[in-house]
């Protein structure tokens, strides 16, 4: 099939480049420049694993190209992915600006029946819009789709080759068709595509994120507990987790959740609720606690230097919003960096793929390490914000001897606090009791 994606950034270059693996011609647009001409080098804008592979075999084989021009790249296209940002508005609501000016450019654009899909996240109601920013201009026949995108940064290939489900909406057989054929490829192994109208299918993905972020914050309010009660939080992790009612993912505690997704779909579907007269308690009650919990970690370093960190040198590793992404989009590391930063301490960073993009926010108000190593010579504390694997097994005996004060506090309880009070650091953790030193 021919298929054409507007948008290439996290979701955009994924849904591109797997479609064109199976065998499809895909064009791939984009506004930014840059982008485009990185891509047409061969150069892949972002960082996500096993897509280098992909993305190099099918530009090879000529199955995928990019372009700013949307004119030329829609002309033989039979499905039309939106794959566009849809950003916070100043209200919390999610800004539809960047689908529906790119739906009205489509409707003067489109010269024979496409099938327009829009796998950005976007409120109910949705498809309609697109409908009718198309139909303003449009002289031919169009079905719109809902198909909002389950991928997860760092597992994106996987989850796109292999997706527990393909949601799809829309009352249109026609598209339905042209949809499943698409898909069918993908659900080899049995997995369900869901049909359904289009205003459940952007609900779906709501829904889905909002219950997510809630099962974060819920285990952090947990954690929250466990350390005013003297309980561990993992143990208490483990019990739950074996429950299958309840499962044993998504029950980490840490510092929030952030990244692109949560922040924005969470704040986004209370706006919804707010516009359709619903009052969702539960939430405001997330977001809520997930804007302190970033501050725990804060404070507990503050408690430690007596609230004065002036001059203190903080070793920082991890800066993007999770492991294996170099997305740090409303990343926990960004927000606490600059709080420490206000409060005069000096800053030292690594993260093994997100540097490039924290230097565009910060510059040279905090210095970037080779490793992490690096990261804590002579430092004062070392705070712990992501979880990459290379963090999970230090050479704690060279961390002892390269930082000034062995403190290490660490927002995703990457260690065992008995271990570390053996090797003499003072280790706090989320949910933990702090164990005193050898
Ligand atoms: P992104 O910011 O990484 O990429 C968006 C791309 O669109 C950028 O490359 C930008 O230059 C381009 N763009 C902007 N305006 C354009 C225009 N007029 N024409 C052509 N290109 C244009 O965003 P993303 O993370 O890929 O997210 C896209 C959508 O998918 C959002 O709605 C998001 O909520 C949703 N989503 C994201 C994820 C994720 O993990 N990132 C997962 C599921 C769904």
């Amino acid at each position: 099939m021919n298929i054409t994606v507007v948008g290439t950034g996290y979701v955009g270059l994924v849904t591109g480049t797997c479609f064109a693996e199976m065998g499809n011609q895909v064009i791939c647009v984009d506004i930014d420049q840059k982008k485009v001409e990185a891509m047409q080098q061969g150069r892949i804008p972002i960082y996500e694993p096993h897509l280098d592979v992909l993305f190099e075999r099918n530009i090879k084989q000529g199955r995928l190209i990019f372009t700013t021009d949307l004119a030329a790249a829609i002309k033989p296209a039979q499905v039309i992915f939106l794959a566009l940002p849809t950003p916070p508005g100043e209200d919390g609501s999610a800004d539809l600006s960047y689908v529906l000016g790119v739906a009205s450019k489509l409707g003067q654009l489109m010269d024979s029946y496409k099938v327009v899909v829009n796998k950005s996240t976007v409120p109910v109601g949705t498809a309609e819009k697109v409908h009718h920013a198309i139909a303003a201009n449009c002289k031919v026949e169009y079905d719109v789709v809902s198909n909002p995108e389950f991928l997860r940064e760092g597992f994106a290939v996987d989850d796109f080759m292999k997706p527990d489900r393909v949601v799809i909406g829309t009352e249109s057989e026609r598209a339905r068709k042209i949809m499943s054929e698409l898909y069918a490829p993908f659900v080899r192994q049995g997995n369900p595509i869901y049909m359904m109208d289009a205003r459940s299918s952007e609900l779906t993905k709501y829904a889905a994120n909002a219950f997510l972020a809630t099962k974060i914050t819920f285990m952090n309010e947990i954690a929250n507990l466990c350390e005013r009660t003297g309980a561990n939080v993992d143990m208490v992790r483990i019990g739950i987790g074996s429950d299958d009612r309840i499962g044993k993912r998504f029950l980490f505690a840490g510092i929030g959740y952030g990244g692109s997704c949560f922040p924005k779909d969470v704040q986004a579907l209370a706006k919804t609720a707010d516009e359709y007269g619903y009052d969702f308690r539960v939430l405001d009650s997330v977001m809520k606690v997930n804007a302190t919990q970033r501050t725990i970690i804060f404070d507990k370093i503050m408690r430690y230097f007596n609230h004065d960190v002036k001059g203190k040198k903080i070793g920082v590793w991890g800066l993007a919003f999770k492991p294996d992404t170099d997305d740090i989009r409303e990343a926990p590391a960004l927000f606490l960096i600059e709080k420490f930063l206000e409060a005069g301490a000096v800053i030292s960073v690594f993260d093994p793929e997100a540097m490039p993009n924290v230097k565009k926010i910060f510059g040279e108000r905090i210095s970037y390490a080779q490793d992490s190593y690096e990261a804590i010579a002579q430092a004062d504390a070392l705070l712990i914000a992501t979880e990459w694997a290379v963090f999970r097994t230090p050479e704690f005996e060279r961390i002892s001897k390269l930082m000034k004060n062995k403190a290490i506090f660490d927002g995703r309880n990457l260690y065992d606090p008995s271990k570390m009070a053996q090797l003499g650091f003072h280790y706090e953790s989320i949910g933990r009791q702090t164990l005193k030193n050898a």
